[in-house]
């Protein structure tokens, strides 16, 4: 069922390949750049173009002119072998006009009278002087009035070089040869880099399906050829060894629980029966039963209370009611909670707690907090049975330490303490009740809060347990609510 909604999924999936995304990229990418290309280099060469051809046609012209300007007579022939010269020299087209535009030299087929028509205008603009100007889109042509044999004409010099439209068109082939064998290019690159690319992808893919189904044994971490592949797999091997710690957990915790439960249920099962059958009729006896048969009932109901408070508070479905309170007191109230224990069974527990102090938290989470810790050091406290709980002042923040003359926690083990249900190996007999879950709430509680905590410990020597907890903000502190 679930494999055939996967397949479905996988046939509905959006998204492109990354070869095809890396194709197209890399496709679309030479395009541009030989787009961007043949454009400027058709802008550039435009500009070259023209300024070469009017410095031609200017150069031809002038020459034309002063020559002619400047000789008293001009003999026809020698006039025309210069005109040919001149304009096979500068690849220009020289010609004279006469005024009226009828008569050229040398002689053409082309009617120059309507050009004489645009000649006069522009020398008019130009105030008589001469003149570069474009007779027609593909031209340009250089002007100047002369007299010829005491007949006023003009000097008229035009463009023959290739036209731009040749050269662009010229310009346009190549670009697109050019663009054929670049678009073969990126096939080729693009093809490589995502077989690179996708390889690993699919490794790490298939893997992930692997431990999806359950084997957490799957090895990410390989040496792979992008190094954000290589950090995902990092990671995945990250959540891996997570998940495999959590699910562990999760075994070891219904395995713990249910142990927990049996035994309080079998000795209250056993004493109900000996009160049934043997001590019903003696009272002292059955008083003696009955008080081992509500203890373990407590047991059981702090159990249930404490796996309910974890859920809760894992859940965040107990969302933190949020106030300001006098830390100091509060604390010395919690630690007188203990009394009955330096009365009856000779702990002794050091109170240095500096006076008002606040912070702004959950007061009845943060009570959990302080009693959990408070009744974590009368258990695993030393022969001594000595406790020391302080609150000092420690710049922004108020500092909660309880410290113990136990055993320590070794350093291996000092992670595992605050996860649920964690328990050393070693069993004590403790004066306060323990499920095994008072750390994994204090962990919860002022994780919540966004608290600091930690433990400091040394095997053989004792813990220290502390947490900080911050002043409230100038605005809180005016209505401190007390105890
Ligand atoms: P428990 O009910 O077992 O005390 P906790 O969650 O409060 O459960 O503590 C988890 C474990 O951390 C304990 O079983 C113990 O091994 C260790 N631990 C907690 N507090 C101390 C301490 N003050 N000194 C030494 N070990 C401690």
């Amino acid at each position: 069922m679930k494999t055939a909604e996967n397949q479905t999924e996988k046939k509905k999936r959006s998204g492109k390949s990354l070869s095809f995304i890396l194709w197209a990229s890399f496709t679309v990418f030479s395009f541009a750049l030989i787009a961007i290309f043949g454009v400027v280099q058709n802008m550039l060469l435009y500009r070259e173009y023209r300024e070469q051809t009017v410095a031609e046609v200017r150069e031809a012209g002038e020459a034309l002119t002063a020559k002619v300007r400047l000789s008293e007579r001009l003999d026809g022939d020698e006039l025309e072998v210069y005109l040919h010269d001149l304009s096979k020299k500068n690849s220009v087209n020289a010609y004279l006009l006469s005024a009226d535009g009828t008569r050229s030299l040398p002689e053409t087929e082309t009617d120059f009278v309507p050009v004489v028509a645009e000649i006069r205008t522009r020398l008019k603009e130009a105030g008589g002087e001469d003149v570069v100007f474009k007779p027609n889109k593909q031209e340009y042509a250089f002007v100047s009035s002369v007299t010829v044999s005491g007949e006023s004409g003009y000097v008229y010099v035009t463009s023959t070089s290739q036209s731009m439209a040749e050269i662009s068109g010229t310009l346009r082939l190549r670009t697109v040869i050019t663009g054929l064998f670049a678009l073969l290019l990126s096939f080729v690159v693009s093809g490589f880099v995502s077989m690179l690319i996708a390889r690993s992808v699919t490794d790490v893919t298939e893997k992930a399906k692997l431990f999806a189904r359950g084997d957490y044994d799957v090895k990410f971490r390989e040496d792979y050829y992008c190094t954000e592949i290589s950090e995902l797999s990092e990671t995945l091997d990250y959540a891996r060894e997570e998940i495999s710690k959590a699910d562990k957990m999760q075994k070891e915790l219904i395995a713990n629980v249910s142990h927990d439960f049996k035994t309080p249920l079998t000795m209250i099962k056993a004493y109900a029966s000996m009160i049934r059958e043997i001590s019903g009729s003696d009272p002292v006896k059955r008083d003696a039963h009955a008080k081992i048969i509500i203890e373990e009932s407590d047991r059981l109901t702090a159990l249930v209370n404490d796996l309910l408070d974890i859920s809760k508070l894992r859940a965040g479905m107990g969302a933190l009611r949020v106030g300001v309170f006098n830390l100091s007191e509060y604390l010395f109230a919690v630690t007188e909670k203990f009394d009955y224990l330096s009365q009856t069974q000779g702990y002794v527990i050091e109170r240095e707690i500096e006076e008002d102090l606040y912070t702004r938290a959950d007061q009845e989470k943060i009570g959990q907090v302080l009693y959990n810790l408070i009744g974590n050091a009368v258990n695993y406290t030393g022969a001594d049975k000595k406790i020391v709980v302080r609150l000092y002042g420690k710049g922004k923040v108020s500092r909660f330490e309880v410290v113990d003359s136990g055993n320590g926690i070794a350093p291996e083990e000092i992670d595992g303490i605050w996860e649920r249900y964690y328990r050393s190996a070693e069993t004590h007999k403790r004066p306060v009740k323990g499920t095994g879950l008072g750390l994994s709430i204090v962990k919860t509680v002022l994780e919540s809060h966004g608290f600091r905590f930690g433990v400091l410990s040394q095997v053989g020597k004792g813990s220290c347990f502390w947490a900080e907890f911050p002043a409230p903000e100038a605005e809180d502190e005016e209505s401190p609510k007390n105890l």
